[in-house]
């Protein structure tokens, strides 16, 4: 690998100083070559690393072939006599970031394991920043990161206290060197807060993070239409997570959720925590809103979906609406059948904080619903036919 390694990227360092050194006939074509060459080379070489190919095989000769240059001979001489002067790290950091960025997460991990000097390019958020926005950006938030923070602290002091003990019990009863320099090694295998690491630890789910689930425990005519916190597992080779809930002392959990039922929570809150309503004055009939909801005070809010109704004393008069100036608001259920005592509630918009009882549960604070694709989304979970 090192040896590929080596090989690939001399002969970047040539032919970049091919071009550097050799003085073409125009500016323009200079120009023109440079940008068609660069733009070829780093994505050839990107191909290269992903196929694995060999780059005993890979030759001046094998390039050349992608790309149009007059100055073909040139080069090419230019390349066997600097063959034998440059190394790997001296190429700079542009192009090799140019290269690593067309690299996938698993590529950039194979190439760390190069040379420490690489490890470091590898593992730069620059880098990760990317693939982390790309596969964790909707399911990944505030709460979440500031968890991931707390969890490399905790991790990193348990672990070297471990350390401290086990290298001076070996100290003391084993002084063997192999021993002693195993224990500081595992010393130095500490979590870092690079991104690199962040996402390396949801991959291989070993950080159990915060975020939301829609239709909890498979879709539980319970929790239909609803958004619970939970914490999340994810487990790469079924592509899936496993969530942890925690409703009322005990812990319950569910399995093979996908990545569509789960979200960012929209309020970065404790799930206890009453919401302060800041759009009351603006319901009409027709709104989508999402609702705090709990069964009885000693539980978490789930958010419900629900969409604003008519009044009963607007029925037939639908043209003439006046519901936006009352002061009561209808809240419906729609995933409830009609004569379900969940279909509908209703709530004063003057006044209103958390309303409710032992029977019918507390309903709390409301977010209006701005966003198409957050409404989309709740459409998409519509279950099949009506809870009763
Ligand atoms: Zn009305």
């Amino acid at each position: 690998m090192l040896y590929f390694l080596i090989s690939f990227v001399s002969f970047v360092m040539i032919l970049s100083k091919s071009f550097t050194n050799y003085k073409p006939l125009s500016s323009n074509a200079t120009k023109l070559a440079s940008n068609l060459f660069c733009g070829k080379l780093f994505s050839f070489l990107a191909s290269r690393i992903k196929t694995r190919t060999s780059f005993l095989a890979f030759s001046f000769f094998q390039f050349s072939l992608f790309i149009q240059s007059p100055n073909k001979s040139l080069v090419l001489s230019k390349f066997e006599e600097d063959q034998r002067k440059v190394s790997l790290l001296d190429l700079h950091d542009l192009p090799l970031d140019c290269i690593l960025e067309k690299l996938s997460p698993n590529e950039l991990c194979n190439m760390a394991k190069v040379c420490k000097s690489l490890r470091k390019s590898c593992r730069s958020d620059y880098l990760w920043e990317k693939h982390m926005k790309m596969k964790w950006g909707k399911v990944f938030g505030d709460a979440a990161y500031r968890e991931w923070k707390c969890f490399v602290a905790s991790r990193n002091v348990k672990s070297s206290n471990q350390c401290k003990n086990q290298k001076k019990i070996l100290h003391d009863f084993l002084p063997f060197f192999w021993i002693k320099s195993k224990a500081e090694k595992d010393m130095k295998l500490k979590l870092d807060d690079s991104i690199a690491s962040l996402y390396l630890s949801l991959e291989n789910g070993n950080f159990w993070f915060p975020a939301q689930v829609y239709n909890r425990e498979n879709g539980h005519a319970g929790f239909m239409m609803s958004c619970y916190d939970a914490q999340l597992c994810y487990d790469s080779r079924t592509n899936t997570f496993q969530a942890r809930y925690s409703p009322h002392g005990r812990w319950t959990i569910e399995e093979n959720i996908k990545w569509e039922r789960l979200r960012v929570p929209p309020i970065d809150s404790c799930s206890h925590v009453l919401h302060i309503s800041d759009c009351l004055d603006d319901l009409r009939p027709g709104d989508h809103v999402e609702i705090q909801w709990r069964r009885n005070k000693e539980f978490p809010y789930g958010w419900w979906y629900s969409v604003i109704g008519h009044l009963e004393t607007c029925q037939g008069q639908r043209n003439h609406c006046q519901c936006d100036n009352k002061d009561t608001v209808i809240l419906e259920f729609r995933q409830y059948a009609t004569s379900s005592r969940w279909r509908q509630t209703m709530i004063n918009r003057k006044n209103h904080r958390e309303e409710g009882n032992e029977i019918e549960g507390f309903y709390g604070g409301i977010r209006k619903l701005h966003s198409k694709e957050e409404i989309t989304k709740w459409k998409k979970l519509w279950p099949t036919k009506n809870v009763e």
